[in-house]
């Protein structure tokens, strides 16, 4: 083989070549049939177009000398095609297949099936939805400083385990990153995602800074306490500072957790201290605030221009509502309301999605208590249009990002010295954060046995 690529790079040997000879070489070669389908890939949750069923596998046929023999002129003619292409005698076409569909991850529990609100719909005209829908403790991510990012996701679908491995092109987080109750802190997804330069609805950070619910307890108001009434509270960062004393009754919340876990109504100095020397084994910080004599909870929810008000009464008797039976009634949407949320979404940036939940007192004022993003739980009778809207949303975020990927300029091209993938004559297009210009992406899927060992990679077909 060296002596032939060293005979073809010498322009003499080339132009004494029999006539059609380099003609030949540049016939295509004749299609390979397709390898046969081993194993059924478990089904994706693809909202887009079904793949082409795989044909049947080819029946076996006893392997000829003549077969050996095309297989050894073949391989002649390919050291033949790539010198005379490096030489630069024959024109060299690259055929690259753009990817024509876009990945959502939605990070979601598996019973709200996001693939079904988005079949069929595209994104840029042409490129069908693929989505993949996994819990924060099914995934992980890897990313590079160039800005690429790759999940690896491990999925019980039908009792069959599922591993797949794909780069998002859009992350739809409807899950909490974080809680300190045990095994839930994937705050290093999120970092993941936001090295990678993955699109989301609610920025990335926001979403890590909505970890930690005193972050969102932001003084800094303009509007005063009048037009946005936030509660008083305060700040310990650790047990060892919780000696001054609130006036009480207060509520202590200790660290970040949700559901009503690690909240506690405490009367007086003496139960006080005794919780300061529970938070001492939690190693967090903690927070109080006065107890309100609390009529109702309210809520008001806010998904893109779509705002809607929620009051929540307790039927058990629980001083949570959250806690025990309680009732949800949809309340009108105030301009006052409207004011809470709009100034809660701006302080983070601008959420498209989020939720401000306050206190109605008995004393007839409202106290606001916290903040939550995309993360937040839908409530009431209209979640099936709520979670409508959210797709919408996340559709019309894909689309703008997937336009502004095709108006932005492409770097100038690169040509690469000539070795395995950019040889000459091939464009190269440079990797950006938003994935412009990225080499079409793949998606690898893996079947699993039973005992969670991977049995085989399998290319997923593109749509
Ligand atoms: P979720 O996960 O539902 O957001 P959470 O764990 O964040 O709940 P909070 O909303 O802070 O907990 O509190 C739970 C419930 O306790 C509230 O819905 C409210 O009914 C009650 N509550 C919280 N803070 C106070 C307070 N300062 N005074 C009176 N009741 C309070």
């Amino acid at each position: 083989m060296n002596y032939l690529r060293r005979r073809l790079s010498d322009s003499t040997f080339i132009s004494n070549l029999p006539n059609g000879y380099m003609t030949d070489l540049q016939r295509p070669e004749q299609a390979q049939p397709p390898p046969p389908a081993s194993t059924t890939p478990a089904k994706s949750p693809t909202a887009g177009p079904t793949p082409p069923a795989t044909s049947p596998a080819p029946e076996r046929k006893p392997q000829t000398s003549q077969s050996t023999g095309a297989g050894f002129f073949s391989s002649i003619t390919n050291v033949v095609k790539q010198t005379a292409a490096s030489a630069g005698l024959v024109e060299q076409t690259q055929v690259t297949t753009p990817k024509k569909f876009k990945i959502l991850l939605v990070i979601d529990e598996p019973q709200q099936e996001w693939a079904k609100l988005f079949r069929g719909k595209k994104v840029h005209g042409d490129y069908d939805i693929k989505v993949e829908q996994a819990e924060f403790n099914e995934i992980n991510v890897v990313a590079q400083a160039n800005g690429t990012c790759n999940v690896n996701m491990q999925v019980l679908r039908n009792g069959t385990k599922v591993m797949r491995s794909f780069k998002p092109d859009f992350v739809l987080i409807r899950q909490h990153a974080f809680s300190m109750t045990q095994n839930e802190d994937f705050r290093n997804l999120i970092i993941g995602l936001q090295y990678g330069g993955v699109q989301t609805i609610n920025s990335l950070e926001s979403i890590y800074n909505l970890c930690d619910k005193p972050w969102d307890n932001n003084n800094d108001l303009k509007l005063g306490a009048e037009k946005f009434p936030l509660i008083e509270q305060t700040f310990y960062p650790n047990y060892k500072e919780m000696v001054s004393m609130p006036s009480f009754p207060v509520v202590v919340k200790i660290g970040h957790a949700h559901s009503g876990i690690g909240k506690v109504k405490v009367d007086n100095h003496s139960k006080f201290q005794d919780i300061a020397s529970v938070v001492a084994l939690t190693q967090t910080y903690t927070t109080t605030e006065p107890l309100i004599d609390s009529k109702y909870d309210i809520r008001i929810q806010k998904i893109g221009t779509d705002y809607k008000a929620y009051m929540r009464t307790s039927i058990s008797g629980n001083w949570k509502t959250n806690t025990g039976s309680a009732m949800l009634e949809q309340v009108a949407m105030t301009d006052r309301y409207k004011l809470w949320v709009d100034t809660c979404a701006e302080i983070f940036g601008g959420l498209a999605i989020c939720a401000v939940k306050a206190i109605h007192g008995k004393d007839g004022r409202d106290y606001i208590t916290e903040v939550v993003g995309s993360s937040m739980p839908l409530v009431g009778e209209h979640q099936a249009e709520d979670r409508q809207l959210i797709a919408d949303m996340v559709l019309a975020e894909m689309n703008q990002s997937a336009e502004k990927e095709a108006n932005t300029p492409q770097r100038p091209t690169t040509i690469q010295p000539s070795q395995g993938a950019g040889q000459k004559g091939e464009i190269v297009g440079e990797p950006t954060k938003n994935g412009a210009g990225r080499p079409p992406q793949g998606c690898l899927q893996y079947i699993l046995d039973c005992n969670g060992v991977a049995v085989g990679p399998k290319p997923v077909q593109a749509n």
